[in-house]
């Protein structure tokens, strides 16, 4: 049988933050993070990425997204293009 071996997201972000590529941001999924998990903002949605992810979206970590999870701030950035109204003036269009 033939299997095929899939990298985890997680190995995915690590693999191409080694080739320095940039690595999708957890909320809007444009590539403008180095890496993952080391608190850069990200341009398009002004999410700033502390390592909140996958099964952990739906809480609220506190810390530097204040009162918003994930899960939101993916919901804030589909209906208006950031993850809060009060970024709309800092963040700019995705790239295709
Ligand atoms: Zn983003």
């Amino acid at each position: 049988m033939l299997r095929i071996l899939v990298p985890s997201a997680a190995l995915r972000c690590r693999l191409l933050s080694t080739l320095n590529m940039l690595v999708p941001c957890p909320c809007c999924r444009s590539l403008t993070l180095d890496r993952r998990a080391d608190d850069q903002i990200c341009k398009v949605c002004f999410w700033h990425d502390d390592g909140q992810d996958g099964d952990e979206a739906e809480l609220v970590w506190g810390g530097p997204n204040g009162s918003l999870s994930l899960t939101q701030a993916r919901a804030n950035y589909k209906a208006f293009g950031a993850c809060e109204k009060r970024f709309l003036s800092n963040v700019r269009p995705s790239k295709p």
